[in-house]
């Protein structure tokens, strides 16, 4: 599922082949693939108008449009957003169409159908109870002390919950877990301030390091562009089950936490 490096890379991906492009038409394939409005009131509103700002919040796109009302799109497993020549047809997958008037069309394509989009007047409607932005200063370390504080669940499922820091998903905890030397079993309101900070600052760097990489491209997840993103060659615990930790040389183990594959080194993290 792409994290937050991976949504940051497409937003600024999409921003160069999108920005200033007008919607003709839209064409809902799969209804259940738009949460709201209902696909015939979201094909009307989207019409006639033009992409105008790109953001993200956690791992929700943020489409501003000249309206000033937003097309927010969540990718989940296997979404993707791609813009097309209007000669390139859809494939069996694709479930949303907007027609551009560049003589393009977006096509929102997914084969799993778990990604969801939303037009919106007010974006915190979808996205307002989302945790703080890990990137922004508004996340600090004594912020996130007081989000753990009390919780006695694995700091691993802390971190993937979107309430408590936005955006990082299995990936990016097993690293910035590995990154700062935590166990991912320990619970997360036993942690001490100065691991808590630790923690802060790791998140901040192995989520950073996705961005520079352009993301992790696994399995079949690649930007808008196509080109795949390579920080997964950067990976120190993340999927390389039993093969040498790069610190100590220790086997990686790799648990289920929270129902998650969680990988870690049982030398390295206490
Ligand atoms: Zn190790």
């Amino acid at each position: 599922m792409p994290e937050l490096p991976e949504v940051e890379t497409y937003i600024r991906e999409l921003r160069p082949q999108l920005a200033g492009k007008r919607v003709v038409a839209g064409e809902v394939k799969w209804p259940r693939i738009i949460a709201t409005p209902e696909p015939a009131l979201f094909t009307e509103l989207i019409r006639d108008r033009r992409f105008d700002t790109f953001g993200r919040r956690g791992k929700y796109m943020l489409l501003g449009l000249d309206s000033g009302e937003t097309l927010i799109v969540h990718l989940r497993m296997t979404g993707e957003v791609r813009i097309h020549p209007a000669s390139v047809l859809p494939d069996k997958h694709t479930h949303l169409l907007l027609t551009l008037d560049s003589n393009e069309r977006l096509h929102y394509r997914d084969p799993r159908k778990f990604g969801r989009l939303w037009l919106v007047d007010d974006p915190e409607s979808v996205v307002g109870k989302l945790g703080p932005e890990p990137l922004d200063e508004g996340f600090t370390p004594e912020g996130f002390a007081s989000r753990l504080a009390g919780r006695t669940a694995s700091i691993k499922a802390l971190l993937l919950n979107q309430s408590i820091v936005a955006g990082v998903g299995n990936i990016y905890a097993d690293e910035a877990l590995f990154l700062a030397r935590i166990d991912p079993r320990r619970s997360g309101g036993e942690l001490s301030m100065p691991q808590v900070s630790v923690l802060h600052a790791a998140v901040r760097a192995v989520l950073q390091a996705g961005i520079e990489g352009r993301g992790s491209s696994l399995q079949s997840y690649a930007p808008p562009s196509g080109e795949k993103g390579s920080f997964q060659e950067n990976h120190k615990v993340f999927r390389r089950t039993d093969l040498p930790c790069y610190q100590c040389g220790a086997a990686i183990r790799r648990i289920v936490l929270a129902q998650r594959s969680t990988h870690f080194c049982p030398q390295c993290q206490s």
